[in-house]
């Protein structure tokens, strides 16, 4: 697979309750932070060569005019060899998506939608601290779908404080009418420094226990499962396998990555660097000719290792055990025999033509899965 790269636009016009993601509200730093863009991507025109994804992601990329996002994708084209079938994704806020925007982000190359909707429920999205509305949000898919998009992902969050099973699974529905080509369903998760995480805490009144989260999971699994969709990695789901995102399962099976924008990480062989998260050390580093690297870490093969055990754990697909033990020495199905059995006659895993995946209630549990 070829390298993809992702591209961080820190800019939203409000910030919403649960993010913890880094962007700014003001857009006084959009002229210097595209300059700054531009040459980082330069400083790295020997180190990456082909891409086959193009992630613009943020912050808000939708606040950005269709120009802008045009001259991006250029800039990247002339700099790298941008191949011709790539996917080219954009994250969108549904308040940004009227027709006009929507056809000129059509010429720009931009060939797969991620539209954050999060819920069809204006209590919810209230709540959220989302700037749209559920009506809104089905406006903003709709428009999408009439101005040619056929490759369109809806980002849904549930265990919203407050909200119960019936709720959801009307939004669900109503993502389901649409008939999306890829539904991402997050769990919230409510970062300590956020004001939602300040509210809440884990165990009060409106938050659902682990118990509750767990019949979410999978409710929402079986749910998609029977109207089609792929459940094919812990929180994403795909009408086909053709939808299924190809940039974000390079960051599942160590395919090198790079990320540009302040906060972007990056990935090649055992080394993964990060960018500064704060625009203006971004553009300083830049101005001074530095890339504006935060931070670096070189990667052990027992990290590299346990990180894919993890990350293949967190698929459909699973890892498959002859290529695991070409790379890392490990032949999981006679090592780790006594617990695979176990986790196989608990229902969590399953074993097929020498690959380790995970059943619907084994993705439910991932992250234990991995401490094999
Ligand atoms: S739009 Fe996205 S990045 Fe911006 S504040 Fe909301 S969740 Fe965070």
């Amino acid at each position: 697979m070829q390298p993809g790269i992702y591209i961080h636009i820190p800019f939203c016009i409000s910030k919403c309750h649960y993010c913890n993601f880094y962007s700014v509200t003001s857009r006084e730093y959009v002229p210097d932070f595209l300059e700054s863009l531009f040459k980082e991507m330069a400083m790295y025109r020997d180190q990456f060569e082909t891409f086959d994804t193009l992630y613009i992601g943020g912050g808000t990329p939708s606040v950005l005019p269709a120009e802008h996002l045009e001259e991006l994708i250029q800039r990247i084209g002339n700099t790298f060899d941008l191949l011709p079938d790539s996917e080219i994704t954009l994250e969108a806020n549904p308040g940004d998506l009227d027709a006009t925007y929507l056809t000129a982000l059509r010429k720009t190359g931009i060939n797969r939608l991620n539209i954050g909707v999060q819920s069809f429920d204006d209590a919810v999205l209230s709540l959220l601290g989302r700037r749209h509305t559920g009506t809104e949000a089905l406006a903003a898919m709709e428009a999408s779908r009439t101005a040619g998009f056929d490759n369109i992902g809806i980002d849904l969050i549930y265990c919203v404080p407050g909200q119960d099973m019936h709720g959801w699974m009307k939004t669900l529905d109503q993502a389901l009418n649409f008939n999306p080509e890829h539904l991402s369903c997050y769990q919230l998760t409510l970062e300590p420094e956020t004001p939602l995480g300040m509210i809440y805490r884990k165990g009060t009144a409106g938050l659902p226990d682990e118990e509750r989260e767990y019949d979410f999971f999978i409710k929402t699994s079986e749910k998609l499962e029977d109207a089609g969709y792929i459940h094919y990695e812990v929180s994403n789901f795909a009408r086909n396998g053709t939808f299924a995102s190809r940039h974000n399962q390079k960051y599942w099976d160590h395919t090198p990555y790079l990320g540009l924008g302040p906060s972007a990480h990056s990935f090649k062989k055992n080394k993964r660097w990060w960018n500064h998260s704060s625009l203006p050390a971004y553009i300083h580093d830049i101005e001074q000719g530095k890339t504006p690297v935060e931070e670096a870490e070189v990667l052990t093969d027992d990290q590299l290792r346990l990180e894919a055990l993890s990350l293949g754990l967190r698929t459909k697909k699973g890892i498959n055990c002859i290529d695991f033990n070409m790379k890392y020495h490990v032949d999981l199905l006679t090592e780790k025999k006594e617990i695979i059995a176990k986790l196989k006659d608990g229902g969590l895993v399953d074993i097929q033509n020498g690959s380790l995946s995970p059943t619907r209630y084994g993705l439910a549990v991932a992250d234990s899965l991995s401490l094999i």
